[in-house]
């Protein structure tokens, strides 16, 4: 599920099935897939980019706060499934 798209914001952000916000080709970290593993970091991540003066949505935080709880519990789950290595590089 997409928070953010190219069609309207200078990021790309989605929730991965595998467990993860992705960052996709982050600017910012020159990054292909930048992931982050907790809402407060891909936060943190977004306020970099709008510091950085990119274009982001207020919906995009505003439904990723929305979602935190739920997010960030499913995460927690997909990382004991994994064993805690999924996804990270
Ligand atoms: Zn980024």
């Amino acid at each position: 599920m997409a928070y953010a798209r190219w069609s309207t914001s200078d990021i790309y952000i989605y929730l991965d099935s595998n467990g993860y916000f992705c960052c996709c080709n982050c600017s910012l970290d020159n990054i292909d897939f930048n992931k982050f593993f907790e809402t407060k970091t891909i936060l943190f991540h977004i306020d970099k980019h709008i510091r950085a003066g990119h274009k982001v949505l207020n919906k995009t935080i505003m439904r990723l706060k929305e979602d935190e709880k739920e997010n960030d519990l499913w995460i927690k789950k997909m990382m004991k499934a994994y064993g805690g290595t999924h996804g990270r590089r």
